[in-house]
C-alpha cells in the first residue's frame, strides 16, 4: 500500500490563483473598499453565470437565507425545511418569528422528501404553514419543478437553499435544463461564498430571483432599509426632506453588504466555475466506479449534480473516520441531522422523528473532493477507505 501522501488531505479547501490575488490587490488600491462598483461587476457576473435576472450580494449565506426569511414572511407559522442541513437552513425560520417543521429525507437522493412534505401539508388547517425550504444537499439538485407544484396547491412560498449547487441542474418535464437558483420554479434562492464551497470570497451569500419586488426588498434588507431614491421617499414634502444630504430608513434593515475586497475575490473565482464544476465531477465519477460492487455506498448520481461534497455511506463509519485522519486524511461528517441539535430537541424534537436522516447520519463520511485534488492523493484515499470500509 502507498504511503507516500505527506500532506494533508482535507474534504474541501479553496483555490486561489495569481489572478485572484492581482484582483483584490487591485480592489485594495481602489478608491471605495465597500459599496464600490465591484459588488454590481459580481452580482451582474454571477446573475449571468446562473441565468437569472436578479442577483443580490450579502455578508455570507446565513444573512441571505435571513433576508430571504424576512421577505417571504413566516411569523407566526411554520415552515417546512429538510433535517438534512447546515443549521442556518433552519435558523432563518426562527430569526423571521417562525418554526421550522422539519422533513424527513428520500434516502435514495438524500433530498427533502415531497411525499411526507405534502402529508405535512394536508393534514393541517389551512394557515399554519408559510413556505418550503430545499437544499440541493452535496450538490445534488431538488426538483424544484414539483416542489413548485405543491407549494402552489397549499398557496406557500419556496426557498431554494443552492449553497451546494452552483452550476448544477435539473431537468424539467419538458427536457429542459433547469440551474438551480434560476429562479424558474422557486421563489428565491440563496448561495454561500464560504471558502468550502465553489466559489471563495473568504465569506460571501448571494440571493438570485426572478421577482423584482422581491429583490428589491432584499436589497433595502441589506442596507439598514435606507432609501437614496427621491422618487421613493414617503416624507418627501416634509421639511426634513429639504436637502441632497436627505435618506430616509423605511423598514427595519441590517448592515449584511459584501465588502469590494470580496467581491472582487469572488467575480475572479467565477470565471473558473465552468473548469472547476468538470474537475469535480471528473473526481466524483471516479469515486463511483471504484466503489460499484464494494461495501462502501456511493454518493446518489444525478445528471446536473454540481457535486460540492462527496458522501459515502459505510457500516463502521466510526472507525473509518478514525484510520483515514490516522492517514492524515480529513473527511467530515455532513450533517447532524437539524432536529437532533440541542437547540431543536428544546423546542420539542427528537430521535426517531426523521429516521432516514438519522439513519443516514450514522453512516455517512464525506470524502476529499475539490479542484485540485491530486489524482495520486484521490488514489490514497480510495485503497485506505477500501482497506477498513465494512
Ligand atoms: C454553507 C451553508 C450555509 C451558510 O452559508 P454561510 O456563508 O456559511 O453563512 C447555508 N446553507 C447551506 C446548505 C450551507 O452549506
Amino acid at each position: 500500500m502507498k504511503n507516500s501522501i505527506s500532506t494533508p488531505i482535507p474534504y474541501g479547501k479553496q483555490h486561489i490563483t495569481p489572478d485572484d490575488i492581482a484582483a483584490v490587490v487591485e480592489a485594495l488600491q481602489a478608491d471605495l473598499l465597500t459599496q464600490g462598483p465591484r459588488i454590481a461587476q459580481f452580482e451582474a457576473d454571477f446573475a449571468h453565470y446562473i441565468g437569472v435576472p436578479y442577483a443580490v450580494a450579502v455578508a455570507n449565506g446565513t444573512a441571505a437565507l435571513h433576508v430571504c426569511a424576512l421577505a417571504l414572511g413566516c411569523e407566526g407559522k411554520k415552515v417546512l425545511v429538510t433535517s438534512l442541513t447546515f443549521a442556518a437552513s433552519a435558523n432563518c425560520i426562527r430569526y423571521a418569528g417562525g418554526e421550522p417543521d422539519f422533513v424527513d429525507i428520500d434516502p435514495e437522493t438524500l433530498l427533502m422528501d415531497i411525499h411526507r412534505t405534502r402529508e405535512k401539508l394536508a393534514a393541517a388547517p389551512s394557515g399554519t404553514y408559510a413556505g418550503i425550504i430545499v437544499v440541493d444537499f452535496a450538490g445534488n439538485p431538488v426538483n424544484l419543478q414539483a416542489f413548485r407544484a405543491l407549494a402552489d396547491d397549499f398557496g406557500i412560498w419556496l426557498l431554494e437553499d443552492a449553497c451546494h449547487a452552483p452550476g448544477g441542474y435539473f431537468v424539467d418535464d419538458k427536457g429542459l435544463q433547469q440551474r438551480c437558483g434560476n429562479g424558474e420554479y422557486a421563489d428565491l434562492a440563496i448561495f454561500s461564498f464560504h471558502p468550502v464551497k465553489h466559489i471563495a470570497a473568504g465569506e460571501g451569500g448571494m440571493i438570485t430571483t426572478r421577482n423584482a419586488a422581491l429583490a428589491e426588498k432584499i436589497t433595502l434588507l441589506r442596507n439598514h432599509g435606507l432609501v437614496r431614491d427621491p422618487q421613493k421617499w414617503q416624507l418627501s414634502t416634509d421639511d426634513i426632506a429639504q436637502g441632497g444630504w436627505y435618506y430616509e430608513m423605511q423598514e427595519l434593515g441590517f448592515n449584511y453588504r459584501l465588502t469590494d475586497i470580496q467581491a472582487a475575490l469572488a467575480t475572479s473565482q467565477l470565471r473558473r466555475a465552468d473548469e472547476n464544476l468538470y474537475l469535480r465531477r471528473k473526481f466524483a465519477a471516479r469515486y463511483d466506479s471504484v466503489f460499484a460492487n464494494t461495501p462502501i455506498q456511493a454518493a446518489p448520481f444525478a445528471e446536473g449534480n454540481a457535486y460540492h461534497l462527496y458522501v459515502v455511506q459505510v457500516n463502521n463509519r466510526a472507525a473509518c473516520y478514525a484510520h483515514l485522519r490516522s492517514q492524515q486524511i480529513f473527511p467530515q461528517i455532513h450533517y447532524i441531522p437539524v432536529h437532533l441539535l440541542p437547540y431543536y430537541r428544546q423546542r420539542g424534537w427528537q430521535r426517531g422523528d426523521c429516521p432516514h436522516a438519522e439513519a443516514y447520519y450514522d453512516r455517512c463520511l464525506s470524502l476529499p473532493l475539490y479542484p485540485t485534488l491530486q489524482d495520486d492523493e484521490q488514489i490514497f484515499v480510495v485503497e485506505q477507505l477500501m482497506a477498513i470500509a465494512e
